[in-house]
């Protein structure tokens, strides 16, 4: 949906289906990173999205880890959701789950010319040099019919059958649990304390998970990945349930037996951590949890699938314009899969320490700041794939700053100056260079602009449409 919308806003029309009949029907993801909520704004969805989850969610909330919602609390990842990180970007991070987030996406999308079919099949495909044909059907009235397109985003998912038609393997730690969510009803609000808790991780010596819990309070879920012995878990927690073992899981992780409970749905998924080989091959290009697949502690799974579309749709963009030749489409692979090697590592650490010490802390990286995943990701040539988002200042390869500027008498981000060509931004006295690139060129006179570029009044930075420093003359 991210890539057909995108694609929207750079003016190439996608098709996209769906096999399920409508948007999400369970909440599903919801944790949303500033990144994604920049790239949200430049297509113009940042404010009704943020309207929505003030609606479904009190913002601001604690990332903590307890034995039970009732009893004893262990600690506090992070106390505040947006404490420390609001200077950094014009954006908020913020909890909208899937099932409101999609509509918003779906008709922003539909809005800039994609076309979106539910209810449908990709059966089969074949790639030439020229194109991508495929064979889609559509569910419900058994109609089958061939597509022609330009190129192909596989972003069908963990179990991706097109990473496997292409042979493609995924590589890393494997799955470590056939883990559950159970969705529910019941009234935790009493048991919340007045605490504001966005994620609530459970740790006690009959199951191993995390609480999720929606305004009122008196709905959420319930993930489990381990059962028992913290040293010597059952981690295979979806085979032989029922309902009444559900709702005894609900009842241990809230500690209390009072509150009346349902039980709504019980989603299976597999807790795992790998990565795909490739990300391309020919026309064809893997995103999201096709091409990566994470534990969901940290939250940076969806947030991830928003970025790699973000990186690959302009230069899709450029090439079906002609405006660049199709080597630049082998960057999305160069770029984006460092990152998601990062990224799913990040992922698994916060499984490790957060969730399931007994798989060992030896041999995984160091938990690095939220922020450092989620903004400071980066690309280039040097390997470093992330970088603290205060300290990279314009560096090639980083995420180009935010800073607030007065532009034709509004405030706005430098951010809201990128977004659908390359971007030349410039010192008050600097000479804009020749170049042999169509380029908005911006001179901005604030000192503020040149501390946060790294630039001193006769410097240069040249920007990508997705907001990534291409080059600069400090
Ligand atoms: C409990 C839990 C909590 C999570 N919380 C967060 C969070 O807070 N933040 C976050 O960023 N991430 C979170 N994640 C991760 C996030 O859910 C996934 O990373 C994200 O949904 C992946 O999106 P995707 O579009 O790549 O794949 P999917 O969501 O799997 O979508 C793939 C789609 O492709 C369709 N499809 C597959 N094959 C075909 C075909 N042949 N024809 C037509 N359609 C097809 C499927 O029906 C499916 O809808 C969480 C995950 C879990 C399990």
């Amino acid at each position: 949906m991210s890539t057909a919308l995108l694609l929207g806003h750079h003016g190439i029309r996608a098709l996209a289906v769906e096999h399920h009949r409508g948007t999400a029907i369970h909440p599903r993801a919801a944790q949303i990173s500033q990144r994604t909520m920049e790239i949200f704004r430049t297509v113009g969805v940042e404010q009704i999205v943020r309207k929505k989850s003030d609606e479904q969610f009190v913002q601001d909330g604690a990332i903590m880890a307890v034995e039970t919602l009732a009893g004893k609390e262990i600690g506090y990842f992070i106390s505040n959701l947006n404490e420390g990180v609001r200077d950094i970007s014009p954006t908020e991070r913020v909890f909208i789950s899937q099932s409101l987030l999609e509509p918003l996406l779906k008709s922003r999308a539909e809005e800039l010319g994609a076309q979106l079919r539910y209810g449908t099949d990709m059966v089969s495909f074949e790639e030439d040099s020229n194109g991508v044909t495929a064979v889609i059907h559509k569910r419900d009235a058994g109609k089958t019919q061939t597509v022609r397109a330009a190129y192909m985003v596989a972003a069908d998912g963990a179990h991706s059958r097109v990473r496997e038609r292409l042979g493609i393997a995924m590589r890393g730690r494997g799955t470590f649990s056939n883990s559950i969510t159970i969705y529910f009803r019941g009234n935790v609000a009493p048991l919340l304390r007045g605490r504001n808790l966005s994620v609530i991780y459970v740790t006690n010596p009959t199951l191993r998970g995390f609480f999720r819990f929606e305004k009122p309070f008196d709905s959420g879920f319930l993930a489990v990945n381990a059962l028992g012995d913290p040293t010597n878990p059952i981690t295979d927690v979806s085979t032989g349930l029922t309902e009444e073992r559900c709702l005894e899981f609900v009842r241990v992780a809230l500690g209390s037996d009072e509150v009346p409970i349902t039980i709504e749905n019980i989603m299976p998924w597999k807790a795992q951590a790998d990565v795909a080989d490739r990300f391309q091959h020919e026309r064809i290009f893997l995103a999201g949890d096709a091409a990566h697949v994470m534990p969901p502690n940290g939250g940076f799974g969806g947030n991830t699938g928003v970025q790699d579309a973000h990186n690959l749709v302009w230069k899709l963009a450029m090439v079906l314009k002609g405006k660049a030749g199709p080597e630049l489409l082998a960057t999305y692979e160069s770029e984006r899969r460092p990152v998601a090697l990062f990224t799913v590592e990040q992922a698994y650490a916060r499984y490790v320490t957060r969730t399931a010490p007994y798989l060992g802390t030896g041999g995984i990286q160091a938990v690095e700041n939220d922020l450092n995943v989620e903004l400071g990701y980066c690309y280039g040539d040097d390997r470093r794939v992330h970088e603290n988002p205060r300290e990279s200042k314009g560096r090639p390869g980083t995420r180009a700053p935010h800073v607030w500027i007065e532009y034709e008498g509004r405030r706005i981000s430098t951010l809201d100056l990128f977004g659908h060509n390359f971007v030349l931004l410039t010192g008050p006295e600097a000479k804009p260079p020749k170049m042999d690139l169509d380029a908005d060129v911006h001179r901005i006179d604030d000192p503020a602009f040149l501390e946060a570029y790294g630039i001193t009044p006769s410097g240069t930075v040249l920007v990508r449409p997705d907001g990534f420093v291409a080059a600069r003359t400090r």
